[in-house]
């Protein structure tokens, strides 16, 4: 799934490629593709695109009046659709846009595509007001920014949430914003903590090593990011133990290990993070349920 420094960086390049454009109409694919009844999409159409922004996984595309929240979820993406075929393979809305005067002639207005590969068709938007659009259904239910909060904040939300393993919280939206799988076993890593650390003994220099090691997780998958035509897929973010099992630690050397869950992996280091202790592997739990 798409983490905050991909979609950041799509959000950025949308805006580069899109911004001032008007929108010509939003039209859904399917039949869930729009989350919403009101307000409408059309309240935008004639409008320009005022910039992409992103909160936590989601795109904001923003109107001054509408702004189009997206999730990708698992497998979906946001793409500039130079066919605009009648039914696109995993299509599930479009934005298009008028003609402008800069245009080559002859040529189709260009269009966004929001497409969804897989099987699981969870990807959507919403559309909602602008203004109050960070308090509304579905970004009212996120936790602050991950990839900006403070030491004192993070410590602060470790003692209000519930007490659960820091890998857990990591991935949790609704503690912190913006990291998935990947950002949770590479951040835990850098910190050199357990993944299984329990939240409500972390305290401020836990909090403090967490959010170090976010930042510079985030600040690498930004750069790798910024540099692509666009979003790359997961298997070319970096890592140093995400979907590494068997590999040497490039810290120390020693071997990364894995903890299988039903829809993660926990990937690990045990001399980096848990003073070479091996986690209990699940694997003949979840078989036996
Ligand atoms: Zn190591």
């Amino acid at each position: 799934m798409p983490e905050m420094p991909e979609v950041q960086a799509h959000a950025e390049r949308l805006t580069d490629t899109f911004g001032g454009r008007r929108l010509k109409a939003f039209r859904p694919l399917t039949f869930t593709a729009l989350k919403t009844a009101t307000p409408a999409p059309e309240a935008a159409y004639g409008l320009p695109l005022d910039h992409v922004g992103r909160r936590g996984k989601f795109l904001l595309v923003t109107f001054e009046p509408v702004t189009f929240v997206v999730h990708l979820m698992q497998g979906g993406r946001v793409l500039v659709d130079e066919k605009q075929s009648v039914k696109p393979r995993g299509g599930q809305a479009r934005f298009l846009f008028e003609h402008q005067p800069t245009d080559p002639p002859g040529t189709d207005p260009p269009a966004l595509l929001l497409t969804e590969q897989g099987t699981e068709r969870r990807a959507g938007v919403w559309c909602v007001a602008t203004t109050g659009a960070l308090t509304s259904p579905p970004l009212d239910s996120l936790g602050p920014e991950a990839a900006t909060i403070e030491p004192a904040a993070l410590a602060a939300r470790f003692a209000e949430r519930p007490n659960t393993r820091i890998h857990g919280f990591l991935r949790d939206q609704r503690a912190v914003a913006g990291i998935g799988r990947r950002l949770a076993n590479e951040t835990c890593h850098r910190a050199c903590m357990s993944p299984f650390a329990m939240t409500r003994k972390l305290g401020l220099d836990g909090a403090s090593a967490i959010v170090t090691a976010i930042r510079e997780c985030v600040a690498e998958g930004l750069a790798e990011e910024r540099q692509r035509p666009d979003m790359s897929s997961s298997k070319d973010r970096l890592s140093r133990v995400h979907g590494r099992a068997g590999e040497a630690c490039p810290v120390c050397g020693d071997t990364v290990r894995a903890v299988e869950y039903a829809s993660y992996t926990v990937n690990y280091c045990p001399t980096c993070q848990t003073g070479g202790k091996l986690l209990a592997d699940n694997t003949t739990s979840k078989f036996l349920k």
